[in-house]
């Protein structure tokens, strides 16, 4: 069996850890690989290894290190299939959901090759008599990335070309669930002949996460992940001085105008929710009808029963198993704990049968009908594919409950009603807002925006937000006066 080893220094090295984690696939159990559990030691190495490789990569002029971006973008494209089956692998998604995470990710290489125009400075001439004004940005350091189980190749993107791209060096720290994608991109990337040091890889869990934290050379930490830990890693992190932008949970709702085209958003609806199982930040999670809704809800549940289940490699399967046997038992009691707050099963997917699979983590889609505002499943996160149906008499009211829960991730709104939608747009409280979108994911050159308990920080990852983050401003006044020309 594979042990999966660490990147540091341009070589691939045995952590210093002893115990290791199984990696699984959960669709079988079965063992793809062994990770290492990872420790201090081996952050140690990687922080020391990127510290060395920033010496020279910050002096490398932008035009050329956003040449090994233009390399990367073609060595993703090219082996996109390759990447996406680890990915299916791994995580559990079905291979069209996983190479739309990699064309994601390569638009985010893409637009980190625009940072020669995107960190150029300011310049003020004669802020006073012979004096002149300037601001530069310049790379903060060391700066790693901790990422989660639930896109292995993409999230990592959103930070790591902005951050090459800016003259920082880089350490990744996959989930310890899913470090095979990662490995896989970090082997690719060697062919770019970066300088040594300037990309290293740490596998491992919590003990590598605070090191990370606690290094005294490491600069800058982007977290993606749940709010708990988003939020320790935003303290821990501000508390040992690092820059520090962590992206947490979620809990998304969509409203369902009557005016809405019934066809167009029950697909929509269908796919934000049971997209990669659920198990996306930005999947829609809590559906509030307003007003009439017994077609829609006729449609949504005739439209989730349809769904096929099943390995993401498998052709025609549209969602695959949740990522791990807890996971599931989770996504399993919080059904059961709705029912017990008075929620109604339209489809029931707790226990299904996939033939070939009897062993994997699958939960079928589920509708679970009426549960309480103010119960505990409507302002839990479930990350599994579970629509939750509430019914809701106004705007007005729909806006104040989104408003009510602790998440701001993303909230959408499906209607025809130009002012209608105008209104949600201004009131809801979410960094990403959708109107007639089912997943308002941001494009690489807009923040991935999320607000409340779902972002810890101030720049968010992707765009012009990656570029400050991973850049400090430094001013300059400059004086030179005629006197002290010398006749030559
Ligand atoms: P997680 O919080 O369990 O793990 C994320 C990372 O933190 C992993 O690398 C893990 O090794 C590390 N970690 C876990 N527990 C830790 C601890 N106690 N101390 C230090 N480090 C720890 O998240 P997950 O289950 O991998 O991912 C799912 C969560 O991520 C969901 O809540 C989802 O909404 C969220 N997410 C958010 C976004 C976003 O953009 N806001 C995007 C994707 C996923």
């Amino acid at each position: 069996m594979e042990k999966l080893k660490n990147y540091i220094n341009g070589q691939w090295i045995d952590s210093t850890s002893e115990s290791t984690l199984k990696v699984l696939n959960p669709a079988t159990q079965e063992v793809l690989a062994l990770v290492p559990e990872g420790n201090g030691a081996d952050v140690a190495l990687a922080a020391e290894a990127a510290h060395q490789g920033f010496q020279e990569w910050r002096a490398t002029p932008v035009s050329k290190r956003v040449q090994y971006l233009f390399k990367l973008k073609t060595l993703l494209e090219n082996n996109l299939d390759d990447i996406a089956r680890t990915i299916v692998l791994e995580s559990g998604k079905t291979f069209v959901e996983a190479k739309a995470e990699m064309v994601r990710a390569i638009e985010n290489v893409e637009n980190a090759c625009g940072v020669p125009t995107l960190i150029q400075g300011e310049f003020s001439e004669d802020i006073a008599k012979g004096i002149d004004e300037y601001m530069i940005r310049q790379p903060l350091g060391v700066c790693a990335c901790i990422a989660p189980f639930n896109f292995p190749g993409m999230i990592t993107f959103w930070f790591l070309p902005y951050a090459l791209a800016c003259g920082n060096s880089y350490i990744i720290k996959p989930s310890e669930k899913v470090p095979l994608t990662m490995t896989k991109i970090v082997t690719l990337m060697e062919q770019l002949d970066l300088p040594k040091g300037v990309l290293n890889l740490v596998q491992g869990g919590r003990e590598v996460v605070d090191a990370l934290l606690e290094h005294p050379v490491i600069k800058g930490i982007s977290f993606v992940g749940s709010s708990a830990v988003a939020k320790y890693v935003y303290s821990k992190g501000a508390a040992h001085g690092k820059r520090v932008q962590a992206q947490g949970g979620a809990k998304n709702p969509v409203i369902v105008l009557p005016d809405a085209d019934i066809d167009m958003t029950t697909q929509i609806v269908i796919d934000s929710v049971y997209g990669c199982a659920g198990q996306r930040c930005l999947a829609a999670s809590t559906i509030v009808t307003v007003g009439e809704h017994k077609e829609f809800t006729e449609s949504l549940v005739e439209s989730t029963k349809s769904r096929k289940t099943g390995f993401g490699l498998d052709s025609d399967v549209l969602m695959g198993p949740v990522i791990t046997a807890e996971s599931k038992n989770r996504v399993k009691h919080l059904i059961d704990k709705g029912l017990h707050e008075g929620g109604r099963l339209l489809v029931d997917g707790r226990d299904p049968r996939i033939e070939g699979y009897e062993n994997g983590n699958f939960i079928q889609p589920t509708i679970i009908e009426d549960i309480p505002l103010n119960g505990e499943l409507a302002a839990t996160e479930i990350f599994g594919p579970v629509l939750s149906l509430v019914h809701i008499n106004t705007v007005d009211e729909a806006i104040r409950f989104i408003n009510g829960g602790k998440y701001g991730n993303m909230a959408c709104i499906f209607t025809s009603s130009g002012l209608n939608a105008r209104k949600f747009r201004h009131e809801a409280e979410a960094g990403n807002i959708g109107i007639n979108i089912g997943v308002a994911a941001p494009v690489a050159q807009f923040p991935f925006s999320g607000w409340k308990e779902s972002f810890y920080g101030d720049l968010h990852g992707q765009g012009k937000h990656a570029v400050e983050f991973f850049t400090q401003t430094k001013v300059v006044i400059e004086r030179w006066l005629k006197e002290w020309t010398r006749k030559f």
